[in-house]
């Protein structure tokens, strides 16, 4: 960070006039019209030859640097200039935020390549195998470099950038910009994340004085929870790529794979102490990375040397940020045949306008969207450079993916699971990502099965489906599919497996052989509810029977729920199994059928008629077997002691999901609520002040036992085990440590070089456990024998011995996939994770681990909703 304010020198590059120190004349066409002079006529003769657009500067009536700019004002700069020079820009709007704002691209291009845009996009698609319309693929294309801006709201130095990239390439007096758009097509995504970012500018701008004050402690370097970096719903839209959860991600990843670039850059920002970062990336690289994009990188990283170094500017590369998790704005891009990298300015999220570093410098925010713009131009010149290179590399690369496909598998089996809409979601999974999947023949195949890493046979049945790898996202789909993750390196960022069959619940196997696609299994037709039935029965198997609960509860329908299995005309029912009788649902009259029938057709869910209240075999109806589902009030508490990504988690599951109404509860307001308007209280991961002793947590203590049920989640499980609730933390194994330190104690000289390794000894960044689950507890209802779960921690629990259930469980040898430390993999054996306290009148729900993780564990979900709705009615 040393020197930075001496960027406003002489022109970054060559030809070009630096926008800051030159004030543009305003030439917007409008203001030409209300009289025609000499003038205006020169004017109009100009424009439409040289079509200029103001600066940034000029539109916004601010030097670029010296306030954050609103969404909004970003959004009509770009407007200005695609209305301006219409010649070389094109913007469309591809969706809307949760919170209603518009995203946005800007294409920039030639005039040649911007009037054939089209023919450029299909050509693309054509090199990538895509789009097969019989036409041949043409390598002499140019480069398509694609530029996001903003993913995290409170790094928000790249939108201001995107304007300045955007003005510099439009700039008539940049001549080099004109030679680099003859080979490159450059696309804007000017913020992916428009909600952060103005929650960010918005409450900075209400906390910034007349003056930037740069002292780090001041309160316009600390933001309020839940923090800018999120989007509406506390989610990391950096994680979300390949998963598509959030609007944002959905819409845009349409368009990204409508284009499919060669280059992806995704401009972040770190810590304000740090310099900046560029490719080449850290290890790991997961292995499906080609020697061609590991190298592309490194020229990158060096063009953008070269310009760091002329400024005198510090950077560094090949640390930190690795290419693993496959749902980052590099990682993703990565693996459907691009360049993909992050850029990371220090800055965020204490940055301000401007920050006093540790080495006795000032950081403004001015320094922070230079450097931006600086990594953004060089990486345009240096693909425009290569973009030969480029284009041909990518069709080898898609050529390969269809023709010789890597990894362990040719295909992959996934079983239909019957009842449940857990394929379901794999195939919208799939769709999403442009991954071609189809029904799977009838026949025999030989495979490894995931659940036992076993060869196995298998006999297809109606409705399952097979995945062939020889196909353009070959590699995309490996990764998502592959049983255990290929690491390189054990230091990573993130988590370390998510093996979509074991996320999603299902019975997959690898093939060693392509499967021809098989046809289509016939639909059922849903059945109409009516009065001619004694009751209609829900199988209680898959988040669209929640789903269905919910509307049902909504419209004030009384649903029972088995608590065993029964019989009934011949058919046979799991536990759980919802059962809608006319019997105590005379309040709704006539309406009542309807109500059932919509909600069932509305989210996929089958209705069973049940002739009689007597059952072949089980619990009658009138049983007390059969329990009415009280339809719970449900608080989640949020704030500053609370992680906001889980909160988020679990408001995304009641609010878009389920559709179900939940209070958003300050936790730091917890001694002035009045709990009793809620039957359900949720306490996501995070550090409560109310957990923090035992007379702290005396008035949760005495909710539960009047009635309350209490879902813990993560580390509020971990400090309500150091409370005498009936919950322990289960330690190390402390006797043979000792025993090992008598023997030698050379393993203390261990290496100053080696701590972060060491580190890894006891980490668990996240990787796949198999937990053995009760399912005769409500708890695990809808689920086998067994759960997998993603472990983020070595916390595991002694079993409960006394008034509680252990419901899911870790025993000796569960450790699945991912990478686990080899001290935390001795931790983690025999202890419980999902656990139930009977307490009074009401129960303690334990959740160790997040079954909502990033809303993509879909196996998870049930899990939760069953301790909202099932437990303890
Ligand atoms: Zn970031």
């Amino acid at each position: 960070m040393q020197k930075l304010t001496e960027r406003t020198g002489g022109p970054l590059f060559e030809g070009q006039t630096s926008a800051l120190s030159v004030k543009r004349t305003k030439f917007p066409r409008r203001a030409v019209l209300p009289t025609f002079s000499l003038f205006s006529g020169l004017l109009f003769f100009i424009t439409s030859f040289a079509q200029t657009a103001p600066s940034p500067d000029v539109f916004l009536g601010y030097k670029l640097g010296d306030h954050f700019t609103p969404h909004y004002k970003i959004i009509n700069y770009f407007k200005e200039v695609a209305k301006d020079v219409p010649s070389q820009v094109k913007l469309e709007q591809y969706g809307e935020t949760y919170e209603g704002r518009p995203l946005i691209l800007a294409f920039i291009a030639s005039p040649e390549n911007l009037q054939r845009l089209e023919d450029i996009r299909r050509n693309n698609l054509r090199l990538a195998g895509v789009l097969k319309d019989g036409a041949s693929a043409d390598e002499n294309a140019p480069a398509i470099v694609w530029l996001s801006y903003n993913v995290h709201g409170n790094e928000p130095s790249s939108s201001e950038a995107a304007m300045k990239t955007l003005y510099s390439l439009v700039d008539p007096a940049n001549a080099r910009s004109r030679e680099w758009l003859q080979h490159t097509v450059i696309v804007i995504d000017p913020c992916i994340n428009p909600d952060g970012r103005d929650r960010y500018v918005n409450w900075f701008t209400m906390a910034v004085g007349k003056n930037a004050n740069p002292d780090p402690q001041s309160r316009e370097h600390h933001e309020p929870w839940p923090g800018g970096r999120t989007n509406h719903y506390n989610f990391d839209l950096n994680r979300d790529w390949a998963w598509q959860t959030q609007i944002e991600t959905q819409q845009r990843l349409k368009k990204y794979n409508a284009w499919l670039p060669q280059v992806h850059v995704d401009f972040h920002e770190q810590g304000y102490n740090n310099p900046y970062y560029f490719a080449p990336a850290a290890e790991p690289y997961h292995d499906v990375i080609t020697p061609w994009q590991r190298d592309f990188q490194i020229q990158i990283g060096k063009n953008n040397a070269r310009y760091f170094d002329s400024h005198g500017w510090l950077y560094f590369t090949k640390e930190e940020f690795d290419l693993f998790y496959p749902s980052y704005g590099d990682t993703y891009p990565t693996y459907n045949g691009a360049i993909g990298m992050t850029f990371e300015q220090g800055g965020s999220p204490r940055g301000g306008l401007a920050v006093a570093t540790a080495n006795e410098d000032t950081l403004t925010l001015a320094d922070r969207l230079e450097h931006h713009y600086t990594t953004g131009i060089s990486t345009i010149e240096v693909s425009s450079r290569n973009a030969g290179g480029l284009i041909k590399e990518f069709h080898k690369y898609f050529t390969d993916a269809r023709e010789r496909p890597g990894g362990e598998f040719k295909a992959w089996l996934s079983r239909n699971d019957q009842y449940s809409d857990r394929l379901a979601r794999l195939k919208v999974l799939l769709d999403k990502n442009n991954i071609e999947w189809a029904p799977a023949p009838a026949g025999s195949y030989t495979g490894i099965h995931y659940e036992t890493g076993k060869p196995a046979t298998i006999k297809a049945a109606s409705g399952d489906i097979v995945i062939n790898a020889n196909q353009p996202r070959s590699n995309l789909l490996r990764v998502l599919f592959e049983r255990t993750s290929h690491i390189s390196d054990s230091v990573t960022y993130d988590i370390t497996a998510w093996s979509v069959p074991y996320v999603y619940g299902l019975q997959a196997y690898g093939l060693n052989a392509f499967v021809a696609p098989g046809t289509a299994p016939q639909q059922v037709t849903p059945v109409e509810a009516g009065a001619s039935a004694y009751a209609y029965a829900i199988r209680w198997t898959g988040m669209n029977n929640v789903r269905c609960l919910s509307q049902l509860l909504a419209k004030g329908v009384k649903v029972r729920y088995a608590e065993q299995a029964f019989q009934s005309g011949g058919q046979d029912f799991e536990k759980g199994t919802l059962l809608i009788t006319a019997t105590g649902n005379g309040a709704l009259g006539d309406r009542l059928w309807p109500v059932v029938t919509a909600a069932a057709k509305s989210t996929g869910v089958i209705l069973y008629p049940i002739a009689s209240g007597f059952v072949d075999k089980g619990a009658d109806f009138g049983s007390g077997h059969v329990h009415l589902i009280h339809k719970p009030k449900v608080g989640v508490l949020t704030g500053e002691q609370v992680s906001s990504l889980n909160a988020g988690e679990v408001w995304h599951l009641f609010d878009q999901e389920l559709d179900y109404p939940i209070s958003q509860l300050d936790a730091g307001d917890l001694g002035r609520l009045d709990l009793r308007n809620y039957d359900v209280l949720i306490m996501p991961n995070g550090y409560y002040r109310s957990l923090a002793d035992k007379a702290a947590a005396e008035p949760l203590r005495n909710w539960v036992q009047a009635g309350g049920r209490l879902i813990l989640m993560e580390n509020a499980v971990a400090q309500l085990s150091k409370l005498e609730w009936g919950l322990k933390e289960k330690g190390t194994d402390d006797k043979k440590d000792n025993d090992k330190k008598k023997d030698e104690d050379y393993s203390l000289l261990h290496h100053y070089g080696d701590r972060q390794r060491e580190e890894v000894m006891s980490s668990v960044p996240g990787s796949i456990y198999r937990v053995e689950l009760d399912n005769t507890h409500p708890l695990a209802f809808g689920y086998p024998d067994r759960y997998y779960t993603l472990k983020q921690d070595d916390n595991v629990y002694e079993f409960i011995k006394e008034g509680g259930w252990n419901v899911g469980v870790i025993k000796k040898d569960n450790y699945v996939s991912g990478f686990t430390g080899n001290k935390a993999k001795e931790k983690l054996k025999d202890g419980l994770i999902f656990g139930v306290q009977d307490m009074g009148r009401g129960e303690v729900v334990y959740m160790a681990d997040d079954p909502l993780f990033r809303s993509f564990w879909e196996n998870g979900k049930l899990l939760f909703c069953n301790a909202v709705f099932l437990v303890g009615q």
